[in-house]
């Protein structure tokens, strides 16, 4: 049996080993191939309920039909030097949708994910650039989602930052409450918005110790004078906690799962 389990595992090891040398090189014909395409998940005034936003998220439907989620390839690009052609995949869908929308749209905003590697290069700024004359947006109609490993090199970033708001973009801080976090870290950087994770809002429910985080969390923000978006909202009563504190925005499955772009346009010509 022994032996059996040995060789089993030895096989699988090497299976394992191989899809993930094999899985940087089906990125780049996925990229080729055109087979990333973008949803859009909206974002809810907590008071009104009234949809103010959408962050772009990414999808990857392989040309057998299955869609792989971002939590697996996303790592992968970024350890392979391959996030930047994502990066710049996903602002191309995104010029592409929004060329007119916010010409109606004034007060809606279109949120962006970019990684460490978009955030310590000067080409990030020039590519957003032209996604602002693309689309024609005004001030904060695009938001740039840097989560805090975003700031490896946090001199660095907070240039490409601060360039990035005198292009009228504007910036929040992803996945709050994952990593550093330090009230004195976040003020050295120039930031509109703060998205509390989704681990801190689902406390607010089951009664886990994190959950004594989330008070602490909107202090931060308020602090800094940062607006907020909560994260994952799927109950009403997390909603209530996250309103009755003060925060303004937020984001899950209780108001609206990711859509296409044509399915958000719609929707909102009907609101
Ligand atoms: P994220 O930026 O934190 O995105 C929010 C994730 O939470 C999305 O997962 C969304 O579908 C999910 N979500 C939204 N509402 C709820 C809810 O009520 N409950 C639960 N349980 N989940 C909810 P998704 O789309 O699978 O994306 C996963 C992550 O992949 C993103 O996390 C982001 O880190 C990354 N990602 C997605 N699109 C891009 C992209 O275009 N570029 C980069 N660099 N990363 C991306
Ligand atoms: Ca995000
Ligand atoms: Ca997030």
């Amino acid at each position: 049996v022994g032996v059996l389990a040995s060789i089993i595992l030895g096989f699988a090891i090497f299976y394992l080993g191989r899809q993930q040398l094999a899985l940087p090189a089906i990125i780049r014909s996925a990229l080729r191939q055109d087979e990333f395409f973008l949803v859009y998940q909206p974002i809810v005034d907590l008071r009104t309920g009234a949809w103010v936003g959408a962050e772009a998220l990414i999808r990857w439907r392989r040309s057998d039909g299955e869609v792989v989620s971002p939590d697996v390839f996303i790592p992968v690009a970024e350890s392979s030097g391959l996030i930047q052609r994502i990066t710049e995949r996903v602002v191309e869908l995104v010029s592409r949708d929004a060329v007119g929308f916010f010409e109606r749209r004034n007060h809606f905003h279109i949120g962006i994910n970019v990684s460490s590697a978009d955030l310590h290069d000067e080409r990030t700024v020039d590519m957003l650039k032209r996604l602002v004359g693309a689309t024609k947006a005004g001030p904060g109609n695009l938001i740039v989602e840097a989560t805090e490993r975003g700031f490896t090199n946090p001199l660095t970033a907070g240039k490409i930052v601060h360039r990035l708001r005198q292009e009228l973009l504007e910036v929040a801080i992803d996945d709050f409450g994952t990593g550093y976090s330090s009230l004195s870290y976040l003020q050295r950087f120039e930031l509109d918005y703060l998205k509390i994770d989704k681990t801190f809002v689902e406390s607010v429910d089951t009664g886990a110790a994190t959950n004594q985080v989330v008070p602490h969390i909107i202090e931060m923000a308020k602090a800094l004078n940062l607006a907020m978006i909560a994260e994952g909202v799927e109950t009403e009563s997390q909603a209530q906690f996250l309103r009755e504190r003060g925060v303004q925005y937020a984001q899950g499955w209780l108001y609206a799962k990711a859509m296409p772009f044509e399915d958000l346009r719609a929707k909102l010509g009907a609101n």
